[in-house]
């Protein structure tokens, strides 16, 4: 009897601990987190997507600076409502952070950037099927893929139930709870304050938190509890950051959630859009300076391979959507607020990095893994499998923020070798023979366009919990507009800088003419300080030549690119 009473009581914290992981989503269906970083105006952007907007009565001119999504989404609804619209973008392709490579060899082809989408962004859903994209599921779990830390290697299934068998020391009320419902677990203080002080309050409050200090203070962690969540759910990128932005991309990142992914490549939604167009794209159209004047705006370009040789474009507004390192490279006269430098300069981008390797059959399959992603504490972090059929090119490591340190600087080789060796680990040596020598790298704070992966911010130390408030970028400077993930909540995903782009796109349809906006409403002012005076015409020796370059139109022949390249 006395020994079936100890173990019974030894269920007891194990049974407080699921009520606990519980707690989270006990009120409604919907997630109290997901509730309170509902945008407001999302089902207005939603009809804008589905719709257009309105057709205007007053074309302008626009140009849009960078063809990425945002970039190409705007330029889209602003066209179809009878505006001018010019793209210029710095690179030789469309489609900025989203960009497949495609293999000419085997066909295969892998996201270098975005791979997919959760169910939750019904906007960016609703363009891909406005534009006949076809969405098929993207794995991101499959309970046979490994995680493999301290040397102890597990099949997920068996991390799920009971992920102290990878070595990490857990309190009892941690055992036999997966990775997700210990986070879940640690998010039942902030629950609390969400439910006290509100969304707004409570969010700035986690403001100024780093997800760390969190999940050991008011999280009531182990330390083994958290570096378990920081090995297996990568959580340990958002580590120093800050803690609200850890989760705003929980609510948009988990092994729990839905995703789609684009059939035959993401690079499909940029392409769609400009076949869209009616009006061009100029690519190698790096821009430069940027004069406002009562009357209009000047935007200079640097025309290759003549770097001296600048050319202007004149038009009534601008559209930035270009990445913050970019966009601070650009001359702006007169010169952008010091509020919007500061804001500017304040965006933290994370590197993110991704290494494929080609191999001769899909060795992982033997396995039973049929997609989703393996978990490593070796230097590679996370390896993501192709779906069935689609080929042997393997995400052999995907890391951001501070893990992608391990591979900066290496050559090409020295990369992928590094990648082999842990997928080696892994799966086991044999794999070194199935290796086919090819891969593909890609480090997205090399690139000399985007100069990072995605914005995650830090805890906003600068401000007390009363006077924060982040920077509202959807307010334009003059004729000036910003758009970009680096704009909007939460930031890293596609659908953010799509849900920018249309919220740009409202304000350039809507606007007054020929009243000159000011640089910022009362209130942004008042928080930020003064912003400068827009005045004065454009400097008199600008050359004022049109389509310099020749414009890009309609539909572009697939890109290929060399198998073994390197893109930095
Ligand atoms: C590795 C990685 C994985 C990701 N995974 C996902 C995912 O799975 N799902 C998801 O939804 N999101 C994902 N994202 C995020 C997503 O890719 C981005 O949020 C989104 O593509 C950003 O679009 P954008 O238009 O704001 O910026 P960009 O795509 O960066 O577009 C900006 C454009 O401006 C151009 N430009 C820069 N300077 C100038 C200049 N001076 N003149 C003219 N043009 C200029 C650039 O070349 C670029 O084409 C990922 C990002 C990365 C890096």
């Amino acid at each position: 009897m006395a020994p079936l009473v100890l173990r019974l009581l030894g269920l007891v914290p194990i049974l407080l601990g699921l009520a606990a992981s519980q707690d989270w989503k006990t009120e409604g269906s919907q997630d109290p987190f997901e509730k309170c970083m509902h945008d407001p105006d999302y089902e207005q952007l939603l009809k804008v997507v589905t719709l257009g907007l309105d057709r205007t009565l007053k074309p302008r001119r626009v140009i849009v600076v960078g063809a990425g999504v945002a970039g190409l989404v705007a330029a889209k609804v602003l066209s179809d409502a009878g505006h001018k619209v010019t793209i210029l973008e710095a690179d030789n392709r469309i489609g900025g952070r989203i960009f497949t490579y495609r293999d000419r060899n085997t066909g295969w082809i892998g996201e270098l950037g975005a791979m997919r989408m959760p169910s939750s962004h019904r906007i960016l859903h609703r363009l891909c099927q406005g534009l006949g994209l076809n969405l098929t599921k993207f794995t991101q779990y499959d309970e046979n893929t490994w995680t493999e830390v301290h040397e102890v290697k597990l099949r997920n299934y068996m991390v799920e139930k009971l992920p102290e068998k990878l070595g990490y020391a857990l309190r009892p009320q941690e055992k036999g709870h997966s990775p997700e419902d210990i986070y879940q677990m640690a998010l039942n203080q902030a629950l609390k304050d969400l439910k006290a002080l509100g969304c707004r309050k409570a969010m700035k409050k986690f403001e100024r938190h780093t997800l760390l200090e969190y999940l050991l203070g008011e999280g009531n962690l182990s330390r083994p509890a958290v570096q378990l969540l920081g090995d297996v759910m990568s959580e340990d990128g958002f580590f120093y950051l800050s803690f609200a932005e850890a989760l705003r991309a929980h609510s948009c990142l988990s092994d729990r959630l839905q995703y789609s992914r684009i059939v035959g490549g993401w690079d499909l939604l940029p392409r769609a859009l400009l076949s869209s167009l009616s009006e061009p794209v100029l690519l190698n159209a790096p821009v430069v300076a940027i004069t406002q004047g009562p009357h209009d705006v000047h935007v200079q370009i640097k025309t290759f391979p003549r770097a001296r040789n600048l050319k202007a474009l004149k038009a009534d507004v601008v559209l930035l959507t270009a990445s913050g390192p970019a966009v601070q490279r650009i001359t702006f006269s007169p010169p952008l607020p010091r509020h919007v430098q500061e804001a500017l300069r304040g965006l933290h981008y994370v590197p993110a990095t991704k290494v494929f390797l080609s191999f001769r059959r899909p060795f992982w399959r033997e396995e039973d893994i049929e997609g989703g992603h393996s978990n490593t504490d070796r230097p590679s972090r996370m390896i993501f499998y192709p779906p069935p059929r689609e080929g042997a090119l393997l995400l052999a490591s995907y890391t951001w923020s501070d893990a992608a340190a391990t591979f900066a600087g290496l050559s090409q080789e020295e990369a992928l070798r590094l990648a082999l060796d842990d997928v080696a680990a892994l799966h086991g040596p044999f794999v070194r023979q199935l290796w086919d020598g090819t891969g593909v790298v890609k480090r997205w704070a090399e690139d000399p366009h985007s100069q990072g992966g995605f914005v995650v911010q830090p805890p906003a130390l600068w401000h007390t919990e009363k006077d924060y408030e982040p920077y509202d970028w959807s307010v334009p400077y003059g004729r000036i507009y910003f758009a970009g993930e680096h704009t909007a909540y939460p930031h890293g995903w596609v659908e953010t800088a799509v849900k920018s782009a249309l919220r740009a796109a409202i304000k350039i349809n809507s606007r007054e003419e020929p009243a000159f906006e000011t640089a910022s409403p009362e209130g942004q002012r008042q928080r930020q300080g003064p912003a400068h005076g827009v005045a004065g015409s454009p400097s008199s020796d600008l050359a004022e030549e049109e389509g310099s370059h020749p414009p890009v139109q309609g539909q572009l022949p697939l890109q290929h690119t060399t198998y073994t390249r390197t893109w930095h």
